[in-house]
Formats: structure tokens, sequence, C-alpha cells
């Protein structure tokens, strides 16, 4: 009883959770040289704006200087955030990191973001036994061999991590879930 006990707590704890972030789980994994290229852009914006531009000879009015200055420093520090999260993410697809950031970064128009969020792969999960980052297309761990999810030690049909019993063989799922 203490085995199955343990085999299922194991089974438990060792579920990949699945990919399901907020925008606050997706903020977190922007780098911290992306925010701070979006801050010295919103800066050198604000400045090119307030004290550059304002000393030409004929310099747009105050309030139009301002509102350019913001949106235009805004846009710019979303751009920079947003090179920095495709950087991260594209690491954590298995993609192809630097090639992305640079594709993002200097294709025009965004259009490199719009490709980029079309053709991305399905996330990296983690092998349940041994942590090791799974491609999208691994069915068994290259690391330990587990497969990526629990099977039925004498039919291999999946099984949901806390089943007792096979839902195709109804045998007991007694064996560890290898
Ligand atoms: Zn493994
Ligand atoms: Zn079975």
């Amino acid at each position: 009883m203490t085995d199955m006990n343990q085999i299922q707590n194991n089974l438990q704890s060792n579920v990949n959770t699945p990919a399901k972030t907020t925008f606050s789980d997706e903020l977190r994994i922007v780098p911290w040289w992306a925010f701070l290229l979006a801050a010295c852009a919103f800066i050198g914006m604000q400045v090119l704006m307030g004290v550059v531009v304002a000393r030409e000879p004929n310099p747009p009015p105050e309030f139009a200087r301002i509102a350019i200055g913001l949106f235009g420093g805004i846009l710019l520090a979303c751009f920079f955030m947003l090179v920095g999260y495709v950087n991260s993410d594209a690491r954590r697809r298995g993609m192809n990191t630097w090639l992305w950031t640079a594709l993002v970064f200097f294709i025009p128009n965004a259009f490199g973001f719009i490709i980029y969020f079309l053709v991305r792969q399905p996330m990296m999960t983690s092998c349940r036994h041994c942590g090791a980052m799974l491609l999208p297309h691994f069915r068994f761990c290259p690391k330990c061999s587990t497969p990526r999810t629990a099977v039925c030690g004498h039919c291999a049909t999946p099984v949901q991590p806390g089943d007792q019993f096979c839902n195709n063989c109804g045998r007991m799922l007694a064996e560890p879930m290898k």
C-alpha cells in the first residue's frame, strides 16, 4: 500500500504541468538586457525630443514634442522588450535563438515578429525523471530513456498520473511508470 502511494506521489510530482502561462509569466522571461535597451530607448527618445529637437531653428510646439517623445519612446521600448522575449522564447522552444532574435530585429515593419509567432515550435518540456530538456518530437528522454508520458508497464498505453489501473488492459499499475 505504501508502495502504491509512493508511486502515485512520484507520478503526481513528476508530471509535466501543461504550458499555461499568464502575461506576467511571459514578461518574466524577458532578459535583463532587453529591459535595459527598452529603458535607454525610452530615455533617449525623451532627450531627442526635449533637448535636441527643441534647439532646432523651428521646433515643433511643446505638446507635439512631448507626445511624439512619449509615443515613440513607448513604441521603441515595446520593440526591444519583444526582441528580448523572442530571444528567450526561441530558446525554450529549441529554436535557433540568435537567428530569430536577428530576424525579428532586422526585418522591418514587425514582419519578423509575425513570422516568428506563426512558425514557432511548441514549448520544450523537461524529463519527469532527470529534468533534461525534451524537444517537442521526443518520445523518450535522450539522457535516461524515460518515456515523455507515463505509460502502462504491460501494454504501453499512456496513463494519467494518479491512475491505479491501466485504462486499456486493466492491470494494476504497480510497476514504476517507465
Ligand atoms: Zn530523463
Ligand atoms: Zn495496460
